[in-house]
């Protein structure tokens, strides 16, 4: 098989790349490391049936080519993370609706598989837990710009989903729920890269709000398995499925573990949500996929406890 990985430079695309490589695949990426890291691939340079691009999904020659070489695409490039999001809201909405759109506008031409990454937030505040992929999405009002990330992506799987329905394109839309583990930085403000660079550097541990909204979090490893093998089950064309577990815990509970398996002195410190973020902020108090989708299609059984991921995020900072 030949992939190709939109974001292959980004967290879930260098462990895909990796992956796909290790099954005896080829895999050609395409990242203009806005968000992405050159060294998250760097160990892959050099390896057989491994090529990079560094350049945006904007470069529609160069992406139609890539497609055109490839069995099948994942895209995951997108503008990502809390932070990044409500700070820089016109280049979110604009990469994730553009780029999803030109991505399926030149796999339809020779009717290329396609899987769409999307996100649990698009159950926006929904407290009716754990969520199926056909509940309601409750988002918020528009001046709220972490909703945008949401709603962009919303449109990303209507998109996907029309072209199956109406031009027979394969695709599949995958919710990818809080996904962790080593390579995933801080900078746009996910959880447990902050938490555990601050506890190794001996910072106050910023919980934000009261820190009992709780999120359930999957190894990464666990995430690129399920892709693997939902693009090896037709049944999974043309639906909407969750990837996540179902395993919760409170931010004020994950600051305390981080803080016990670092050994670090950090104090905890709550920081109210308007200064986390902005005025106004709007959060999730949970976040629990339903999984009966994905278990009936590929048998979904996510391997790595929490306390393995905090392990290996920790060394992975301690390392770097
Ligand atoms: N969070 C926190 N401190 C931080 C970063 C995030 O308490 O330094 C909280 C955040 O408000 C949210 C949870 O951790 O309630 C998960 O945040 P993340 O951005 O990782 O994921 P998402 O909000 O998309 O689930």
């Amino acid at each position: 098989m030949r992939a190709l990985i939109t974001g292959g430079a980004g967290f879930i695309g260098s462990h895909l790349s990796e992956a796909l490589l290790d099954q005896g695949s080829q895999v050609l990426i395409l990242d203009d490391l806005s968000t992405g890291s050159i060294d998250n691939v760097a160990h892959l340079k050099g390896r057989p049936g491994f090529e990079y691009f560094i350049d945006s999904v904007n470069n529609e020659p160069l992406l139609a080519e890539l497609i055109d070489r490839s069995d099948v695409v994942f895209h995951l490039a997108a503008a990502v993370g809390v932070k990044l999001i409500v700070e820089q809201p016109v280049h979110t909405i604009e990469t994730n609706v553009h780029g999803t759109e030109v991505v399926l506008k030149h796999a339809n031409k020779k009717k290329k598989l396609v899987v769409i990454a999307s996100t649990s937030e698009v159950y926006g505040k929904s407290n009716d837990v754990p969520f199926r992929e056909d509940a309601d999405l409750v988002l918020g009002p528009t001046p709220k710009h972490r909703w945008a990330y949401a709603c962009s992506k919303a449109i990303d799987e209507f998109l996907a989903l029309a072209y199956w329905k109406e031009r027979k394109l394969p695709v599949i839309v995958v919710r990818f729920f809080n996904t962790v583990g080593p390579r995933q930085t801080g900078r746009y403000g996910m959880v447990i890269p902050n938490f555990v660079r601050q506890a190794l550097a001996g910072e106050p541990i910023t919980v934000f709000g009261d820190g009992t909204q709780s999120r359930a979090f999957t190894h990464v490893g666990d995430v690129v398995d399920a892709l693997l093998k939902l693009v090896a089950e037709p049944r999974a064309i043309g639906q909407v499925i969750n990837i996540g577990t179902t395993q919760e815990i409170t931010m004020a509970a994950l600051a305390d573990r981080i803080r016990e398996l670092s050994s670090s002195k950090s104090v905890i410190k709550f920081v109210p949500y308007d200064e986390a973020y902005e005025s106004g902020f709007e959060d999730m108090p949970r976040r629990v996929p339903d999984l009966e989708r994905i278990n009936a299609l590929i048998g979904y059984d996510p391997k790595q406890t929490l306390d393995d991921i905090l392990i290996q995020v920790i060394d992975y900072f301690r390392k770097k």
